[in-house]
């Protein structure tokens, strides 16, 4: 072992607790429907991205099939499971195609890799999810970075050079804040300027649009041709997938690294993500339910005198400020049987350190009353302290 690794190793541990920063996994069982036992002790859980509440389903354990996918897609690793998920999804989404990958994270990393190179430029909102920024830096292009949300300052950063492409790359629900990006306005933007809009529905597939086709309920593929979506959240299951016109698709096909060069997602997951696709159809009352909730959590918090979150979706962040005060009140939430992660830097910008709340079609308004008083009670305590 490298003396001088030891040392920097050591110094950045000492740093992240210092600053209230370290983090560590908990072992997290679930015990049912938004239940999960974390340290001994049985939470009601407001911090996973299974929206429609279905990675416990019976109707998905039940599915079969081989574990793993045994090799990449393009090797032997592409099963029956997953060509049958591929045109279901493109149904659903009104795409020409779709391409499934391993991960989310390695779906963006691959994708924009693919499509941009050195010369190009992609246009980011400075609250893109992490895997987009490393896909671009992966690409080589040039990075401009315009502040959240903020239409104008992404037209004003795109710049046309000949023979350079420039996408426009979005998350479209943003995973810390849970506001949506301005999709209509981007593509209007992208189709002037001859630019490709490239939109990650993570937290909105499922859960949005008609149907909880996403964004994709509303944004045709001419709107936005590059569209991610992950399997891992609403769908209850693993892996991801980029939907577009069938020619961009074949490219990614032979192109995007990640989907070359890695393991398939396995196939069980395939088939557990092709039912929840269709029970997510046909239970739309999942969706409504957590439309009910975010009424309902608002509605408690200004009751209780607390910050109402400007979210209309799943996520519903509570920004505390310090990193030290989202611990403390996660640790009470905790403490009193809700599970609420505190989000730090640099997954947030400095000094906006929060309680992200995720709602679920497994949670009850019951559950949710009881955690608005769990939070307005350890609020108080902090403040009297
Ligand atoms: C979760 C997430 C990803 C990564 O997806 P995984 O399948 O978990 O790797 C990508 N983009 C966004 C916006 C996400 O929230």
């Amino acid at each position: 072992m490298s003396g001088r690794l030891n040392h920097r190793v050591r110094e950045a541990l000492t740093a992240l607790h210092q600053r209230d920063r370290h983090r560590r996994r908990r072992v997290i069982e679930p015990v049912g429907p938004g239940l999960s036992r974390v340290d001994g002790q049985v939470c009601v859980n407001f911090c996973s991205n299974d929206y429609l509440g279905l990675a416990q389903d019976p109707r998905l354990q039940a599915t079969c099939g081989a574990a793993g996918s045994g090799a990449s897609a393009l090797v032997t690793g592409y099963s029956p499971a997953h060509a049958e998920l591929e045109a279901a999804l493109a149904n659903w989404l009104g795409r020409d195609r779709v391409l499934l990958f391993p991960s989310g994270f390695s779906a963006n990393v691959g994708c924009l890799d693919a499509l941009l190179r050195r010369g190009d430029q992609a246009v980011c909102d400075a609250l893109n999810h992490a895997s987009l920024i490393d896909g671009v830096r992966l690409s080589g292009a040039t990075k401009a970075i315009y502040p959240h949300a903020d239409v104008q300052g992404a037209e004003a950063q795109l710049k046309t050079a000949p023979e350079a492409v420039s996408a426009l790359v979005t998350d479209s629900v943003f995973s810390m804040d849970g506001d949506v990006a301005p999709l209509e306005a981007l593509a209007t933007l992208a189709r002037s300027r001859d630019a490709l809009l490239y939109v990650d529905d993570a937290h909105g597939l499922g859960v949005l649009g008609d149907d909880g086709a996403g964004v994709a309920a509303q944004h045709g593929q001419d709107s936005i041709p590059m569209l991610i979506g992950t399997l891992g959240k609403s769908l209850g299951a693993a892996g991801a997938f980029v939907a577009g016109p069938a020619e961009l698709i074949d490219y990614l096909e032979n192109r995007a690294r990640t989907q070359i060069y890695s393991t398939a997602c396995p196939p069980v997951a395939a088939q557990a993500a092709l039912s929840a696709l269709h029970i997510a159809r046909v239970e739309p009352w999942r969706r409504e339910r957590i439309r009910e909730l975010i009424t309902h959590l608002h509605q408690s918090l200004a009751a209780a005198g607390l910050p109402v979150p400007q979210s209309q979706t799943a996520i519903q962040p509570i920004v505390l400020g310090t990193d030290a005060s989202a611990l403390r009140a996660s640790q009470d939430l905790q403490a009193r049987g809700y599970l609420v992660t505190a989000i730090r830097p640099p997954t947030v910008p400095e000094g906006s350190a929060r309680l992200r709340i995720t709602l679920t079609a497994a949670h009850s308004k019951s559950q949710v009353s009881g955690l608005v008083e769990a939070l307005a009670d350890s609020l108080l305590e902090s403040r009297v302290a």
